[in-house]
């Protein structure tokens, strides 16, 4: 087994951008500007960052049996992500996401969920060997969430750690918090997983305790350029984040959930994992994108 294998699960889709002036009404057509095509999904991006920064991937996603889906495959074997997970579905398109970024920066997004909303149990069933071969599993909440219990389960029936970022925002099933090692939450995804409003440092704590008392191991809550608070059993503590010049945010909690895996693979303490991804999605907020601002590996000296 190699000491840094890391299996992802979790969505995969195009994202469509047009750059307009103003929002179309409704019935309304309004010429817009630029078009740009993405690979993302969080699934995809924390893939994608937990490769460049040395991980052994293996991720599980579901496209569809289209040009996009064709596309994301040869990505993740850019990436050099293992992809023999990854099943195309005859019954569903690759997610989309098509957005508007209008001149204020300001965006509407609608997503097709497509065939990430078909990754079922029994897809996951199928890559029963590398649970048993992972260190870690990481997986967010943009597939269907039966499929992320169960994949948790057999994760931590495998004796393998769990990392749950639980976005996008979602109340989740009591019985997945015990088969978590990690959750991380940022801000508003405590808010909702917790009904505590974020607004200080003793309400990050109280949360932090909350989510801690469902069964999860260790609880980490990011907080954009404030870096993250750590809390477990040995206590509470704030890991700063260095300080950059932030130009495109997009996809830092991806960034800071792959290198996350990557750090505990590599069996780092859970402070210098938190060190670690703080660096990296430190790095990811000062370029543009989603997986094209995913740092890699030596990139992490050239920050303090
Ligand atoms: P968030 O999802 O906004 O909590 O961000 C996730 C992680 O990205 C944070 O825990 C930081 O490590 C990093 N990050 C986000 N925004 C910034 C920023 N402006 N400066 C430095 N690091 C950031």
């Amino acid at each position: 087994m190699s000491s840094t294998s890391i299996l992802v699960i979790g969505s995969s889709n195009t994202d469509m951008v047009i750059k307009a002036d103003t929002f179309p009404g409704p019935g309304e057509t309004i010429l817009g500007g630029q078009f740009f095509m993405f690979p993302g999904g969080k699934g995809a991006n924390q893939a994608v960052a937990a490769s460049r920064l040395g991980g052994d991937v293996t991720f599980i996603a579901k496209i569809g049996n289209d040009i996009f889906g064709k596309q994301a495959l040869q990505q993740f074997k850019k990436e050099g992500i293992r992809t023999d997970f990854i099943v195309a579905d005859a019954e569903h398109p690759s997610g989309v996401a098509l957005i508007t970024v209008d001149a204020n920066g300001e965006n509407t997004i609608v997503v097709a969920q497509g065939a990430n909303g078909a990754l079922t149990a029994e897809d996951v069933n199928k890559a029963s060997s590398e649970f048993s071969r992972v260190a870690i599993l990481l997986m967010q909440l943009e597939i269907p969430i039966d499929t992320v219990t169960h994949a948790a389960r057999l994760a931590k029936q495998a004796g393998k750690k769990v990392i749950l970022n639980p976005a996008p925002a979602a109340v989740l099933p009591e019985a997945l918090f015990k088969d978590l090692h990690i959750i991380t939450p940022n801000r508003s995804e405590t808010e909702t997983l917790t009904g505590v409003v974020i607004k200080d440092a003793a309400s990050i704590e109280t949360a932090a305790k909350r989510l801690k008392a469902k069964g999860v191991e260790h609880v980490i809550i990011t907080l954009g350029s404030e870096g993250a608070y750590l809390y477990n059993d040995q206590g509470g503590r704030h890991i700063d984040t260095p300080t950059v010049k932030a130009v495109d945010t997009t996809a830092a909690g991806d960034v800071f959930n792959g290198a996350l895996a990557v750090a505990l693979a590599e069996q780092m303490t859970l402070d210098e994992a938190v060190a670690f991804a703080n660096r990296a999605a430190a790095i990811s907020v000062t370029k543009m994108g989603a997986q094209a601002s995913a740092p890699y590996r030596k990139e992490l000296m050239s920050i303090l």
